[in-house]
């Protein structure tokens, strides 16, 4: 049973030496418990925020402990009368071939999502819901509303471009790079996509916003969300998801301080500027997300790209990557062929 161990915190940017790999005996099951082995592990922004001791809404992984993530896996063995051998779960393992657990964790997967069990940690699970939630209970876009989404190209922000297109919005994504632009217009169907590494961002998005922006899903921070604040709408919305540029940061941003700028637009034109963490806030409304995602999936009126990483061994390095823009995608491990 391989294991990667938070093996140190990291002081900005993780390297891999915050992380140990080592093996041990494969655990065997007790009465109530299941063997799992993992099959994908799903790598997330918020595992940053968990290698730090910083305060949060969730306690941080402990130094020696398994790194946190939500796998897809397989029962091995099971000492458990609601699960039997061969059932696929969604589960908390971790970044480890197999883990125990007594099933209260569990979700348990069935019917069409099997085709493509993957996407149980994508548009069918944890970043599927939170683009759902964030965008349509927070945001709540009117057709012909202008909506704006960072990190457009991601698990979160090609799902939250789409649905807002669904609801007839002029949506405007931002990426980094030509590359992702391409694909948010000509695949995602968005209106326009914007670089965020180009010099005149803030002039391209006020020519691409020309009746301002309505709804601006905030994945980013930093000066994306610069360039976005001078062209909210009087009564605009503002979903606070991520504030992805700062996770590495250590020191605040040089310059004069712009708190004043920000209150003064947040009471001028009235946003409503709301943060979420999506199970802990929305947990309770999962099913009504599920069902109507798995219709439009069924309905192929979506579109979700994978980032496909082989080996639990790369994840270390894939997360880095993924706090730098690296990934082109969801981002998923392969752990163990299926
Ligand atoms: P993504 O698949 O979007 O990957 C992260 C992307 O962030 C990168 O590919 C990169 O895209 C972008 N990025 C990284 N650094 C910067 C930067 N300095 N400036 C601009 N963009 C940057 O990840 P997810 O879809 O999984 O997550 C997106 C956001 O949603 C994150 O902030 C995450 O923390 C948050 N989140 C919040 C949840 C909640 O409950 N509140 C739940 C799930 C996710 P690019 O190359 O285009 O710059």
């Amino acid at each position: 049973n391989r294991r990667i161990l938070l093996a140190s915190r990291p002081h900005g940017a993780p390297t891999e030496n915050n992380f140990r790999l080592e093996a041990q005996h494969v655990p065997a099951p007790k009465t109530g418990q299941v063997l799992l082995r993992t099959v994908w592990l799903s790598l997330d922004p918020y595992m940053r925020g968990r290698m730090s001791d910083a305060p949060s809404y969730a306690p941080p992984v402990g130094l020696g402990e398994v790194m946190c993530g939500g796998t897809v896996s397989v029962v091995e063995q099971s000492e458990h009368a609601d699960y039997a051998v061969g059932d696929w779960v969604v589960s908390n393992s971790g970044w480890q071939d197999f883990s125990l657990s007594d099933g209260r964790d569990l979700f348990k997967l069935s019917g069409p999502v099997l085709k493509h069990p993957s996407h149980a940690l994508g548009i069918l699970g944890m970043p599927g819901f939170t683009a759902y939630m964030g965008l349509l209970d927070i945001g709540n876009p009117q057709p012909g509303e202008t909506v704006v989404v960072a990190a457009a190209t991601g698990a979160v922000g090609s799902l939250v471009g789409q649905i807002a297109k669904l609801k007839g919005c002029h949506v405007v994504g931002i990426a980094g790079g030509a590359e992702k632009c391409r694909y948010a217009e000509q695949v995602l169907g968005f209106d326009r996509c914007l670089d965020h590494r180009d010099d005149n961002l803030a002039q391209q998005l006020s020519r691409h916003c020309a009746e301002g922006i309505d709804v601006y899903f905030e994945s980013v921070g930093g000066k994306v969300f610069n360039a976005v604040l001078p062209l909210m709408n009087t009564k605009g919305r503002i979903p606070v998801c991520g504030l992805i540029a700062d996770y590495n940061s250590t020191n605040l941003p040089a310059g004069p301080d712009r708190l004043p700028l920000l209150q003064s637009a947040i009471l001028r034109k009235r946003l409503r500027v709301q943060g979420f963490i999506i199970n802990q806030d929305y947990g309770h409304r999962f099913d009504e997300f599920f069902r109507q995602m798995s219709q439009w999936v069924a309905e192929d009126r979506l579109v979700f790209r994978e980032d496909v990483v082989d080996g639990l061994d790369n994840a270390p390095e894939t997360l880095i990557g993924l706090l730098e823009g690296k990934n082109f995608g969801k981002v998923v491990v392969r752990v163990a062929g299926d």
